[in-house]
């Protein structure tokens, strides 16, 4: 794909209300609270649109899952929560949050989600692949990082960031 210049709010609030309309044309009893906070001063960033479209695709789909599970085991009080963030950081990067309030990742399995093919998903429900190819549209095609904050029951946040478009907005 060719890099252009992208507006990350109107991507990211897109991809995550075509993740989770997908995801209640399949289950019309599946849930979740959308929460959207963008930097309305964010400027746009250099990017492959196609590309960081899948990487948030991939986020908001796990965290969907994430967020599903949880409610599965423990709905009592509890509001499936999946919010996305843009900002600036001091850095001069761009910063999206995707967080929600899941399952979080036990701590001997974060280390292996950025592998190709690893998944904890049961056949057919997952590939292994979306971290992984996350992983390398961020880091290989656009020289951003890609990170995550979790806590094992209460949930997860990935953190992409990218470097400033050099032209002017
Ligand atoms: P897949 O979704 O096909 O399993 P991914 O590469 O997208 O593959 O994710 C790999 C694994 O990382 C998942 O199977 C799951 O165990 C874990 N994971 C990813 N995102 C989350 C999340 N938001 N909350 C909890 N676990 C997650
Ligand atoms: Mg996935």
């Amino acid at each position: 794909g060719e890099r252009q210049e992208v507006d990350l709010n109107t991507l990211a609030d897109e991809y995550l209300r075509l993740a989770y309309h997908g995801l209640r044309a399949k289950d019309k009893s599946f849930n979740a609270t959308l929460v959207t906070d963008f930097d309305l001063n964010l400027g746009k960033v250099e990017a492959v649109s196609q590309d960081l479209g899948r990487v948030l695709l991939n986020l908001f789909t796990n965290a969907f899952y994430a967020v599903q599970k949880k409610k599965e085991c423990c709905p009592q009080g509890y509001t499936p929560t999946v919010s996305v963030s843009t900002r600036h950081i001091p850095s001069g990067e761009v910063e999206v949050r995707v967080r929600d309030n899941g399952t979080g990742i036990p701590v001997g399995v974060q280390q292996k989600i950025f592998q190709p093919f690893f998944t904890t998903k049961p056949t057919g429900e997952g590939t292994g692949l979306g971290l992984s190819l996350s992983y390398d549209i961020i880091t290989k095609g656009h020289g951003g990082t890609l990170t995550l904050e979790t806590n094992e029951g209460e949930g997860t946040e990935f953190i992409i960031t990218l470097p400033p478009s050099d032209g002017v907005a």
